[in-house]
C-alpha cells in the first residue's frame, strides 16, 4: 500500500480569531487543531496534521483562504491569516507535533510536562503530567497559564483553600490545585468530552479521589449557593463571565478571590465594570498576547 502522505497546515492569524481559525481547520482536515504561540511573535498560529488522500496543496489552500474570509465577513479579522503547507515525512508525524508543547513552570513550585518530556522536576515542585488532547488547558495560552500563576500564589488563601474550577476543559488547574493542598477541589464544564478527558487526566495524576468532577452547566446552576470557595478560576468568555456574573460571585468565600480569565484585552472593561458592581474590586491584571485576566476580591466582605 502506497503509505498516505501528511500534511502540516498552519495559519499564522490574530488573537481574536483564533478559535474561528481552529474551527476551521477542524471542520476542513477532520482533526484537532491545536494553537501556540511563538516565542518571537504576538501571533498566534494554529496547526493540524492532515493525512487525507486525493487532496493536493493548492485544493488546501483554496478551501482555507475561502474559509477565512467567511470568517472576516463574520466581523472577525483573521489577519496576518499567512497559510503555510508543507509536507511532513510520515517518519516525524508522530513525533512533529510535540514540539509545540513545552514544558510550563510556575516559578519553583509548579511543573507541568508531557509525558515523553524527560524533565527532571526540581526538589519540591508539583509535577503535573498533561498531555494534549481535545480539550482546552495545556497550560500553554496565557489565559491558563494566568490562572496557575494564581493558584500557586494564593495557596495561602485558607487552610486549606478550596477550589472552583469553572469550564475545567482538560482539568488542569483542578489537577494542579488538588496537587497543592487546596481542598476540597470542585470542577464542572459543560462539555461532556471535557469531563472524561478531565477525568481520565486526574486519575493520570493520581487525584481523581480528590477532584470532584461533574458534567454541569454554569447557567443551570442554583443562583445561590451555601458553598464558597476561596479561590474561584472561571477561564471562559466574557459574555458569559457577565451574563452569569452571579451564579459566580454567590460562590466567594468572604476572604476569596476570583479569577476571570478568557477575555480579550477590548472586552476586559466591561467584565471589570460588571464585577465592580458586584461588589468586587481588581487586584491584579495581566495582558499577554491580547488577552486580559485579572483577579478580583470583595470590597467589603459580604
Ligand atoms: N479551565 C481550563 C479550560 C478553559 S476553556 C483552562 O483554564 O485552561 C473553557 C471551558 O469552559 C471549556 O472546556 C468549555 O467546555 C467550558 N464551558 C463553556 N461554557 C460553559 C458553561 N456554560 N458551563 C460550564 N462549562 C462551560
Amino acid at each position: 500500500m502506497k503509505p498516505t502522505r501528511l500534511w502540516q497546515i498552519s495559519i499564522s492569524t490574530s488573537t481574536q480569531a483564533e478559535e474561528a481559525v481552529a474551527a476551521l481547520l477542524e471542520r476542513l482536515f477532520g482533526q484537532s487543531a491545536s494553537v501556540y504561540l511563538p516565542h518571537d511573535s504576538p501571533q498566534p498560529v494554529v496547526t493540524v496534521f492532515s493525512g487525507k488522500r486525493n487532496e493536493n496543496a493548492r485544493a488546501k489552500r483554496a478551501a482555507i483562504q475561502a474559509g477565512l474570509r467567511h470568517i472576516a465577513e463574520t466581523g472577525l479579522d483573521p489577519a496576518p491569516a499567512q497559510i503555510s503547507i508543507r509536507r511532513v515525512p510520515r517518519e516525524d508525524w508522530s513525533e512533529s507535533w510535540k514540539k509545540y508543547f513545552r514544558t510550563i513552570e510556575i516559578g519553583p513550585t509548579l511543573l507541568i510536562k508531557p509525558s515523553w518530556s524527560k524533565k527532571k522536576a526540581r526538589p519540591g515542585q508539583v509535577v503535573v503530567v498533561l498531555d494534549p488532547g481535545l480539550s482546552f488547558g495545556t497550560g500553554q495560552h496565557p489565559t491558563t497559564a494566568f490562572c496557575l500563576r494564581q493558584i500557586v500564589s494564593k495557596r495561602a488563601l485558607g487552610l486549606p483553600p478550596s477550589l472552583l474550577d469553572l469550564g475545567t476543559g482538560s482539568g488542569l488547574l483542578s489537577i494542579a490545585a488538588a496537587k497543592l493542598g487546596y481542598s476540597p477541589v470542585r470542577a464542572l464544564d459543560s462539555d461532556p468530552v471535557a469531563v472524561r478527558v478531565a477525568k481520565a487526566n486526574a486519575r493520570k495524576n493520581r487525584v481523581a479521589h480528590r477532584v470532584i468532577l461533574s458534567r454541569s452547566d454554569l447557567t443551570r446552576l442554583p443562583v445561590r449557593s451555601k458553598t464558597r470557595y476561596h479561590l474561584i478560576c472561571a477561564n471562559l468568555v466574557d459574555s458569559l463571565l457577565i451574563a452569569q456574573v452571579r451564579r459566580i460571585v454567590n460562590r466567594l468565600h468572604p476572604d476569596g478571590v476570583l479569577v476571570l480569565s478568557g477575555i480579550l484585552e477590548n472586552q476586559f472593561a466591561a467584565v471589570e465594570k460588571c464585577y465592580s458592581h458586584a461588589g468586587l474590586r481588581l487586584i491584579e491584571c495581566q495582558v499577554q498576547n491580547g488577552w486580559k485576566s485579572g483577579t478580583f476580591a470583595w470590597v467589603t466582605q459580604p
